[in-house]
């Protein structure tokens, strides 16, 4: 699958200059070009090259390209390689320009109020998903009970790997500081890294741009073993629903009253946004180490 944003069109290019310029396609005016006339006597490469005189420049190419039509100035896309960048394969959901105009891929099905679950992902029992892309390219996060929870993260520390290696982030929670890891080792490509400077998108916008990690699928793993022990489908709707109503049970129970009188759960399996800033550090670390612990090993049984 590619980007709905990317769009080909036929450029032309002069394969004489140092560094391949484009000289006109239906995005730039053809205005005063010469290189396809006789006039292109008058250019110093032609002069410099040699060649004919007949008709246009010799050097005159005609190519097909690729451009993205998200963003204003038209970015090109190598024709030859659009699957090795996010607009010719599914890592398209989580580019920068796609979610700026598109918003969040996934949209999930909501469990609880300001909770949704999302069948194509796969969630470990931490509330982290991995999103594994048609090409291999996963994709890493938090989920958004974990987000609605939190309200807010202070700081995010995602710490980047050589090779291959289990995703882990340190999220900062009212002076916490709690490691997340996700269980499957990835041949890691990437952090966010702009989430360092503004960890917002990771609690605004779980399933988007606040993704964590990319990577591939280790060499020799399956996608059958990739996905083993994390839930998928409508079971993790179902688990996703029942941690909701279980969480809203503990806010909403044990933990609740002695908060300053504030609300952090309410009915029906609903968990108030930014619960987390209204317990106590006991509170805070308690349900963090039941809900989503920094370590899993299995899920569902
Ligand atoms: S006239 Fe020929 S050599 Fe000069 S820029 Fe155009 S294509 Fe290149
Ligand atoms: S840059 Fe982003 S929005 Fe544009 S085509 Fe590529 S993936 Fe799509």
């Amino acid at each position: 699958m590619t980007c709905p944003f990317l769009s080909e069109t036929r450029v032309r290019g002069c394969s004489a200059a140092s560094c391949r310029k484009l000289l006109a396609s239906p995005l730039v005016s053809a205005t005063g070009e010469r290189c396809g006339t006789l006039r292109h006597a008058e250019c110093s490469v032609f002069q410099e090259r040699g060649g004919s005189l007949e008709g246009g420049c010799p050097y005159l190419e005609d190519r097909l390209v690729q451009f993205c039509t998200a963003v204003p100035v038209p970015r090109y896309v190598p024709y030859s390689s659009p699957e090795v960048t996010p607009c010719g394969s599914e890592a398209f959901r989580y580019c920068e320009a796609y979610l700026a105009m598109a918003g969040a891929y996934h949209r999930g099905e909501e469990v609880a109020e300001g909770v949704a679950a999302v069948e194509t992902l796969h969630y470990a029992t931490n509330h982290m998903w991995l999103d594994i892309g048609g090409g291999g390219l996963c994709h890493v996060g938090i989920d958004q009970l974990l987000a609605r929870f939190l309200g807010r993260v202070e700081h995010a520390t995602l710490l980047t790997q050589r090779g291959v290696g289990k995703p882990t982030v340190v999220l900062t929670i009212q002076g916490v500081d709690w490691p997340l890891t996700f269980p499957k080792p990835l041949l890691m490509e990437s952090a966010d890294v702009r989430l360092r400077s503004n960890p917002a998108p990771i609690t605004a916008d779980p399933y988007g741009a606040g993704w964590l990690f990319s990577g591939w699928m280790p060499p020799g793993v399956s996608h059958e073993e990739m996905c083993r022990d994390l839930l998928h489908g409508r079971r993790a709707v179902a688990w996703m629903r029942l941690e909701a109503e279980r969480l809203s049970e503990i806010l909403g129970g044990a933990l609740a009253p002695p908060v300053a009188g504030v609300a952090v759960a309410a009915d029906g399996g609903s968990v108030a946004e930014g619960a987390a800033a209204h317990l106590m550090r006991d509170q805070l670390l308690g349900v963090l180490n039941r809900f989503f612990p920094s370590h899993v090993e299995r899920a569902w049984e």
